[in-house]
């Protein structure tokens, strides 16, 4: 029986064939998104912008063309229509780098109507300069962010050091901000070198933008002061050589992380107009996770992609399936010690969403 009151969660599953991409996939995915994006309390239908994860430089996502296209085409086809595509800046390259780089794949994906959401009004050189805002109330949701009508939000499900999983309660309270205020909320997080594990390879010190990390006596030392707590280092070491952070410090990042969540679900233009819709993608399972553990050892993620208007139970429902089919727990599937407890707690507690809900699958 589904328990009274639970989430509506959709599961699209991708092909036999294993292909993320094949034309069935898209179809289902459109239709899905046309039936459960809300319309305003006037019924009336309104324009959404629709948030991609665009891929970085060197880091291929896996969201990809025909996805956005097919959830673009499942906006229209309910009445609405869709607006701006947008991505915002992350905290691990550097701001202006990123712009350029997010405008040159939107033009070769053919993205016309594309921005950089939390471009600065001061212009490119403001991209990369701090303010001296002390607390993460003062976090700014990106410009596009903040404006549009509705939002839908597509998320490429991956995993996160800190987190166990980035899905949609990540990209919904990390994604939507400003570059500064990500900053800010990671700025706690002091990975820590684990010098008996280090070999000094140095792969760490090649992916810390933030120039905090040398090689002494042939291991890596972390400079604290320089740290702003990216957890790129985390990723690039495979021997496990540096090790995510105190829990008190991660149960902070996380309780954070769902209070900005909830202040963009309910901060924003979107809450009053259309409304927010979620799509995590599963659409490859990640060739290399935090640490050294090698996800070959491990079933594949099941393909598709889960929809719901509720993050929380989109998130749980999400990890419930990547349990499911891994066997050995999401702390395997991403490679984490930590996983997303405080933080799916904290976002029910503050009235975000719920983990109960009801899955649906569509074929
Ligand atoms: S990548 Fe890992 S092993 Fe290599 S220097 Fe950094 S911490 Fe040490
Ligand atoms: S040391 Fe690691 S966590 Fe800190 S800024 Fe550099 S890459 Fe990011």
């Amino acid at each position: 029986m589904p328990a009274e009151n639970a989430s509506l969660v959709v599961f699209c599953p991708s092909g036999q064939k294993g292909t993320d991409c094949d034309a069935a996939f898209l179809a289902n995915l459109e239709k899905t998104i046309a039936e459960m994006v809300p319309f305003s309390a006037e019924g009336l239908p309104t324009s959404w912008s629709v948030k991609i994860p665009l891929e970085e430089p060197n880091k291929p996502n896996l969201v990809n063309f025909e996805h956005i296209q097919a959830s673009r085409a499942g906006l229209r086809r309910s009445g609405h229509s869709p607006g701006a595509s947008f991505e915002n800046l992350s905290i691990t390259t550097a701001g202006l780098e990123t712009a350029n780089y997010l405008r040159t794949r939107a033009r070769q994906l053919n993205l016309t109507d594309f921005e950089v959401g939390d471009e600065s009004p001061a212009g490119p050189e403001g991209l990369l300069t701090l303010s001296q805002m002390s607390t993460l109330a003062e976090g700014r949701l990106s410009q596009v962010a903040a404006q549009a009508p509705g939002l839908l939000l597509l998320n490429s499900v991956r995993p996160h050091p800190f987190l166990g999983i980035a899905a949609a309660t990540f990209n919904l309270g990390c994604g939507l901000f400003d570059r500064e205020t990500k900053l800010k909320l990671h700025r706690h997080l002091k990975p820590k070198v684990d010098t008996p594990l280090c070999a000094g390879c140095g792969s760490c010190l090649a992916a810390c933008i933030f120039d905090a990390i040398s090689i002494q006596g042939g291991r890596a030392t972390i400079d604290h002061k320089l740290c702003v707590g990216c957890g790129e280092c985390l990723t690039a070491c495979h021997l496990s050589g540096i090790t995510p952070d105190d829990k008190t410090a991660v149960a902070q990042f996380q309780k954070q992380l769902a209070e900005l969540a909830w202040a963009a679900a309910s901060q924003s233009q979107a809450s009053q107009y259309g409304g927010f819709l979620y799509v995590n993608f599963l659409t490859r399972p990640p060739k290399r996770v935090s640490g050294a553990l090698s996800l070959s050892k491990l079933k594949p993620a099941p393909k598709g992609a889960l929809i719901s208007t509720d993050p929380v139970a989109l998130d749980q429902a999400t990890i419930d399936l990547l349990v499911d089919d891994a066997v050995h727990g999401l702390r395997q599937w991403s490679g984490s010690v930590h996983e997303p407890g405080i933080l799916m707690e904290r976002c029910q507690e503050l009235g975000l969403g719920q983990c109960v809900y009801t899955l649906q699958v569509r074929h």
